[in-house]
């Protein structure tokens, strides 16, 4: 690996969060929880700072980055403002990230946004990340914290694992309460929603609170606007098969409820357990010397669709 820069891994408290601020506003790369997955941060005005996110993560540069910011305020700076949004950000802080079309000239580094007429935006709910953003006069932008394609970070650790040398600094606050990635919902200019990705926050459920009627299923896609969006994400490295109950030996096997195996998801058929240990899961399954990995199958409902949306992309072939 191109070593280049000794990463530090510093406790996230009043002093480490201090100094990722410093970090940060020098143009620096600082690896922050989130409730969700571990953060990559860099100022999103920075166009030389959002390029070093890139260039850590090997990320294509037509892969947009949310934005991060303290509160819904600061968020529409760089948005259209709608009735809909506000009503959507009543759910913030928290894992819900919205896709808004964006105010030009805003002062975001284009690289934020990929060149799209949109912007994603979220409000963090941990705290850790939100005394972070108290302590900046900038957004941040803020991908997963690990190398472009294999599986998001939900400790410190993994994070030293794909980046150690890479960026400037992790901020060690423990590992992460939701475990999968934000829940990330288009609302477009004639106030239409639509879902861009399954996460914690049921979208269903949040467009049925105000206009009782369901979400239309449109089928969920990691952004139809960002060209090229691969299939294949959150990778092991090995091949993963899904929905499996009888696994073989050579498979390094993650169970669920009854199912069991050299890990397991939740042995009481919790999805929320599932959602939190899905990637430690992953991370193991990476290490593990077995050449193979087998998961049991998990229910499609709730978060279950976030964590089957993850699966499949970690087991769609490697490009
Ligand atoms: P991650 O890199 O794991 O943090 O995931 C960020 C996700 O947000 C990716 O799927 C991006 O494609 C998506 N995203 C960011 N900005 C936009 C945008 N303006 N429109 C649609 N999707 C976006
Ligand atoms: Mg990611």
């Amino acid at each position: 690996m191109d070593r280049k820069y000794v990463t530090e891994a510093v406790l996230a408290d009043a002093a480490g969060i201090a100094r990722a601020a410093r970090i940060l506003r020098d143009g620096g790369l600082v690896a922050v929880p989130t409730e969700t997955v571990y953060g990559l941060a860099a100022r999103a005005d920075s166009a030389d700072a959002v390029a070093r996110i890139f260039e850590a993560k090997g990320r294509p540069s037509f892969n947009p980055l949310i934005v991060h910011v303290r509160d819904a305020e600061q968020a529409a700076l760089y948005a259209d403002w709608s009735d809909d949004v506000v009503n959507a950000t009543l759910v913030w802080p928290g894992p819900l990230t919205l896709v808004l079309p964006r105010k030009a000239n805003a002062g975001l580094a284009p690289a934020v946004t990929a060149g799209l007429p949109t912007v994603a935006l979220r409000c963090p709910a941990h705290p850790v990340m939100q005394r972070l953003l108290e302590s900046v006069d900038f957004p941040l932008a803020a991908p997963s914290a690990n190398r472009s394609g294999f599986v998001s970070p939900t400790s410190a650790q993994h994070v030293m694992t794909s980046l150690d040398g890479r960026i400037d600094m992790v901020l060690d606050g423990g590992s992460t309460e939701a475990g999968v990635e934000s829940s990330i919902l288009a609302i477009r200019e004639d106030g239409s929603w639509e879902e861009l990705r399954p996460g914690p926050i049921d979208l269903d459920a949040l467009h049925r609170h105000y206009y009782d009627v369901g979400l239309s299923q449109g089928g969920t896609r990691e952004t139809l606007e960002a060209p090229g969006q691969m299939a294949s994400h959150y990778s092991p490295g090995k091949p993963v098969r899904l929905g499996v109950t009888d696994p073989e030996n050579d498979e390094f096997a993650i169970g669920f409820g009854a199912i069991g195996g050299d890990v397991t998801l939740s042995v009481g058929g919790s999805l929320s357990e599932a959602a939190r240990n899905l990637y430690a899961c992953l991370h193991l399954a990476a290490e593990s010397a077995k050449p193979r990995v087998a998961v049991a199958p998990i229910p499609d409902a709730g978060i279950g669709r976030a964590i089957n949306d993850r699966l499949k992309r970690a087991a769609a072939p490697l490009a």
